[in-house]
């Protein structure tokens, strides 16, 4: 029985039935697609740290079970392994929409999947939260806005994106499904919410997914140099995921639909990331200049007033608080490779 109580949990029923959802709220069930991935995996802590029950959808196409598996044994989280683009029936309370690959190295791997993990995934969990009339929240990105020509980005700008590029199968993707969303929200009454999702780093990470971050402190802890590519001028604004879980919390839990973007809006340079990363890591490390990929937007930084106003939500971490806090989780992962243990 595999959810069996473990020996680790103990009096984990009894803790159940105990453990105060807060006053006059009801105990709810939630789907967290993608839920074994680097951000669904921290929003499971915070679901389940608050009570609620928590069902993970995963492929494992980039989500690892180490991500989640400290929750094996509590009968509050059930794990499934489950691919969204075909039909899953469920009975729910709500769904945080989150299962696709995030990175370019990973999205780019098998372009057709992506969109179909955007399009016929998306349908597919708005046609479940249809049917049993659950909530439904779609973590969108900031990719939809392109390489943008207004900056910082509000929602209401509407983008610059190559629709015949390497990123459409991720952004335009991402486009169809912000669509699909509104659509299922006009035509059948779901109750939707869109997370516009700027750049998140932090731990759980995927060692080796190219993302720049997770690339500049895997190669400081590794004494290789920091790959910058293209002349390291162009822009991202990072955000701590502990602070994007707050904000996807908010948002599903608020009143309004969206869109509304989630980020940190402390501008870099790539050149000026691998300063902090230098900083924070090892004083000595070197800079290598790579070849830039092909439609890398320019610049990027969230117009976060919306979220300031309607949802009560801001980050809380800076760049140089939030990175320390991935270095240790990175060191032990690194070395587990290193020892063939894999990760
Ligand atoms: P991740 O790759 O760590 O997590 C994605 C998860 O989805 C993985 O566990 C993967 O196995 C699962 N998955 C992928 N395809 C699936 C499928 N067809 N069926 C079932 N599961 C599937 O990425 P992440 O950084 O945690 O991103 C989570 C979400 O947030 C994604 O939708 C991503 O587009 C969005 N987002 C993330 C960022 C960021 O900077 N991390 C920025 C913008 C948007
Ligand atoms: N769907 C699902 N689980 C459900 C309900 C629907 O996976 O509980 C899928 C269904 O298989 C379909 C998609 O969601 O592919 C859209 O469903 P909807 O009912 O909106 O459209 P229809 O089935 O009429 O095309
Ligand atoms: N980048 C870099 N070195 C790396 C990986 C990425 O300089 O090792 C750059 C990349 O060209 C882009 C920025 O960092 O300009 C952010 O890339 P990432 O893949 O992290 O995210 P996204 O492009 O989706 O914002």
């Amino acid at each position: 029985n595999p959810y069996q109580v473990s020996k680790n949990y103990g009096d984990a029923n009894k803790a159940v039935a105990r453990i105060p959802v807060g006053i006059g709220r009801k105990r709810l069930r939630i789907v967290v697609t993608g839920g074994a991935g680097f951000v669904g995996s921290h929003l499971v802590d915070k679901l389940l740290a608050r009570g609620d029950d928590v069902i993970v959808i995963d492929n494992f196409f980039t989500g690892r079970k180490e991500n989640v598996m400290h929750h094996f044994g509590n009968p509050r989280f059930e794990l499934i392994r489950h691919d969204v683009v075909e039909p899953i029936l469920l009975e729910v309370d709500q769904i945080y929409h989150l299962a696709c690959p995030a990175s370019p190295v990973h999205y780019k791997y098998n372009p057709v999947k992506t969109i179909k993990t955007n399009v016929m995934g998306t349908l597919n969990m708005l046609g479940l939260a249809k049917r049993i009339g659950a909530k439904f929240l779609l973590t969108s990105t900031s990719e939809v806005y392109g390489d943008p020509l207004e900056h910082p980005q509000k929602e209401t700008y509407w983008g610059h994106v190559n629709p015949i590029g390497v990123r459409s199968c991720y952004d335009e993707g991402k486009r169809t499904a912000e669509t699909l969303t509104m659509d299922y929200h006009r035509g059948a009454g779901v109750e939707v919410r869109i997370a516009r999702i700027f750049n998140t780093y932090g731990p759980r990470m995927c060692l080796d997914d190219g993302r720049v971050v997770s690339n500049f402190v895997a190669q400081a802890i590794r004494k290789q140099p920091l790959t910058v590519y293209g002349d390291g001028k162009q822009t991202r604004s990072f955000q701590y995921v502990s602070d994007l879980v707050d904000g996807l919390v908010a948002l599903m839990e608020g009143e309004h639909v969206g869109p509304f973007n989630l980020g940190n809006p402390g501008e870099f340079t790539m050149l000026e990331l691998a300063e902090v990363v230098k900083e924070t890591i090892d004083s000595s490390a070197t800079i290598e200049f790579k070849p830039n990929t092909a439609d890398d937007p320019h610049k990027r930084k969230p117009d976060i007033s919306k979220a300031k106003e309607l949802l009560n939500w801001e980050p809380k971490k800076s760049l140089r608080e939030g990175l320390p806090l991935m270095v240790a989780d990175f060191r032990n992962r690194i070395l587990n490779d290193d020892e063939g243990k894999g990760n």
